[in-house]
């Protein structure tokens, strides 16, 4: 049989094309995810630069607004300052505001004036320097801590002197770079914002300013909008980033995502570093790539699998069909060579036959196909057999049964067969199967159980049996029955005079005239010595007297071997009601004795009360 794919080539191939398509999910899923992730970041970056703006403008303009206050009026007293401050209830409205306030210009020759004319106490403009100076004069809250900055000298300190110098150039609002407040001593990060401050004649009057905690106005800018995002504000532009002013989540380490840009605000610019550690709120766990291919090969690797087993089991199946082909084949042939089969349509012609068959009967298949199944009949077999055997399997029934077969060169064999009528879909008798065993073997132990070695005829066993029986039918049907005692004339002296030998063939020549001088139904058997039996089911005493007669004629008139002519005589009797075996033997017995007496080549028969009826011979 043609070989099947090896059974590990299709789930192998299934399995890579499983584990690539797995493959290209995840990185499709990766891929998708990636992007999702860019766009998120993006959304979230713009969306935070300009919460950071928002918050800043706020405070931006409360600067404006002090410039504003300046600007109006050439005499703000302190009290003035406080009091617009106040209306713009500072603690509450602006977050991260550490403290407002303004801070004139004097000049180096009138700092020691501007002390002294001061209305607060112990007011001095600190550090010294030769330049002009921008102390803190007024300062709200007016807290101890806030107060400590009063004097501070803002153009002594670069940063503050830049952011100062910068306001003035862009007559606006400028953010200075990152500071350390001084009044703040947990969080000291922060900025300034700045406004140059102008009187009525624009003369330059000083600055207003305002002290910004960069912790303090950006925590909680995010709130839990990004919860995985961290940002982190530094002082200058991307390409030279300066201090770190702010940092959202000081935690973050390892982040996946990240990215900066530069947030231009009022003159300054910062640095707005982002970053991002889990998807932004894909709904999707970043692992799903992994969790896909995991599946995806699992699934692959099971479906492969699967199929590993189903065409396994398939090529065992074929297999075992295979090897189950043989041995049917082989038994096919088996039972060809030593079943005697045959099948024959409906009116007995052979339409097919085993070897077996071909091998015991000594035909050909050639000859035998086509042929009437008789063929094979011996002619011992009764039409009576056949008969019953078609009258059952016309019926539908089966046939079994001995049947003597005769073989294409006349021999003899016996075959018990059981004969089967085919049937179509239909129900219809189509033909007839016959399976024949061959029983010659067993036939011929049983003939020479019942048969006398010399003559051929059944032995006196066989009689007595055979006796048994018809005696019994009569019995039963009160049917006719009758019984012939030979016993050859002289026969002593054939032994004396020829030798024993011949003897012997005159037996069995004797033998021959009896069984062919009978009908089918009569028994011929050898009672002993020279003495035969004849039962003759269904003969009267007058049936049995004349084939006495007519045997006795026939052997009188034969011509035997060596010795010529022979004669026999006869004693007869017939069944009558309570007879037996002995009663019947007894009777010709003594039949048989007068024959003897009365000259011999007679037939007597029976006579109920001694009387002797003798047919002379002729
Ligand atoms: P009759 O019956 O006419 O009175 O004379 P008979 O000579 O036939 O006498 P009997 O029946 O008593 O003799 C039988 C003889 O048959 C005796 C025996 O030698 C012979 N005989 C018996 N069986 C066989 C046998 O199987 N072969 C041969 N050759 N002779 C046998
Ligand atoms: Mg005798
Ligand atoms: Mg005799």
């Amino acid at each position: 049989m043609k070989r099947l794919l090896k059974p590990s080539t299709l789930p192998l191939f299934v399995f890579l094309v499983g584990f690539g398509f797995s493959l290209l999910v995840s990185y499709k899923t990766q891929e998708w995810i990636h992007l999702t992730e860019m766009s998120r970041l993006e959304t979230a970056i713009t969306h935070t630069s300009l919460l950071v703006q928002k918050r800043l403008e706020s405070n931006i303009q409360l600067v404006r607004s002090l410039g504003g206050l300046f600007s109006g009026s050439d005499n703000v007293t302190r009290k003035d300052f406080k009091n617009f401050l106040g209306a713009h209830n500072l603690s509450q409205r602006f977050s991260g505001i550490q403290a407002v306030g303004f801070g004139p210009l004097v000049a180096p020759h009138q700092k020691q004036a501007f002390e002294r004319a001061s209305d607060v106490e112990n007011f001095f403009i600190h550090p010294a320097t030769e330049n002009i100076a921008v102390p803190v004069y007024y300062l709200e809250p007016f807290t101890p801590h806030n107060q400590r900055a009063l004097g501070y000298d803002m153009a002594s300190e670069p940063i503050r002197n830049a952011a100062m110098l910068r306001a003035l150039e862009r007559k606006d609002v400028t953010l200075s770079s990152r500071i350390e407040l001084l009044q703040d001593e947990e969080y000291k990060d922060g900025f300034l914002i700045y406004q140059a401050v102008f009187d009525s004649a624009n003369v330059h009057q000083g600055y207003v300013f305002a002290a910004i905690n960069a912790k303090r106005i950006f925590d909680g800018i995010l709130q839990d909008r990004y919860v995985p995002i961290d940002f982190k504000l530094y002082d200058g532009t991307l390409e030279h980033k300066g201090a770190l002013l702010y940092d959202s989540a000081p935690n973050l380490t390892n982040p996946r995502l990240s990215r900066c840009i530069s947030l231009p605000i009022h003159g300054h610019t910062w640095a707005l570093c982002f970053k991002a550690d889990q998807v932004l709120d894909l709904g999707v766990s970043q692992y799903l790539p992994w969790v896909q291919l995991f599946f995806g090969s699992l699934l692959a690797f099971a479906i492969s699998a699967w199929i590993y087993v189903l065409l396994h089991t398939r090529q065992r199946a074929f297999a075992m069909a295979e090897k189950m082909t043989y041995t049917v084949q082989d038994q096919l042939r088996v039972i060809d060579k030593n079943v005697i089969i045959s099948s024959t349509d409906t009116r007995g012609i052979i339409t097919d036959v085993s070897q077996a068959f071909c091998d015991v009967s000594g035909y050909t298949k050639e000859e035998l196909i086509g042929k009437d199944h008789l063929i094979v009949r011996h002619p011992d077999t009764p039409s009576s057999t056949y008969e019953a055997l078609w009258s059952a399997i016309l019926q539908g029934s089966v046939w079994e049964g001995e049947l003597k077969n005769r073989s294409k060169n006349g021999a003899a064999y016996w075959v018990h067969a059981i004969i089967t009528p085919k049937v179509n879909g239909k129900g219809e008798v189509v033909g007839y199967t016959s399976i024949r065993q061959n029983i010659t073997d067993k036939k011929r132990v049983e003939e020479l159980s019942i048969t006398d070695p010399l003559t051929g005829l059944y032995n006196r066993l066989k009689l007595d049996e055979m006796f048994k029986a018809s005696l019994h039918v009569s019995q039963r049907h009160n049917s006719a029955f009758s019984i012939l005692l030979l016993d050859i004339d002289r026969f002593k002296s054939v032994n004396d005079t020829h030798g024993h030998q011949v003897g012997d063939m005159v037996l069995q020549e004797f033998a021959a005239i009896l069984r062919d001088n009978v009908r089918t139904e009569d028994i011929v058997g050898r009672w002993g010595g020279e003495e035969f039996m004849i039962l003759t089911p269904g003969s009267d005493m007058e049936a049995a007297t004349h084939l006495a007669e007519k045997l006795r004629t026939k052997i009188a008139h034969f011509s035997f071997s060596v010795i010529g002519h022979k004669t026999c005589s006869f004693g007869l009797s017939t069944y009558h009601v309570g007879d037996d075996e002995k009663s019947m033997v007894s009777r010709a017995d003594d039949a048989l004795y007068r024959a003897k007496k009365g000259g011999r080549n007679r037939v007597e028969i029976e006579t109920s009360q001694g009387a002797s009826t003798t047919l002379a011979p002729h």
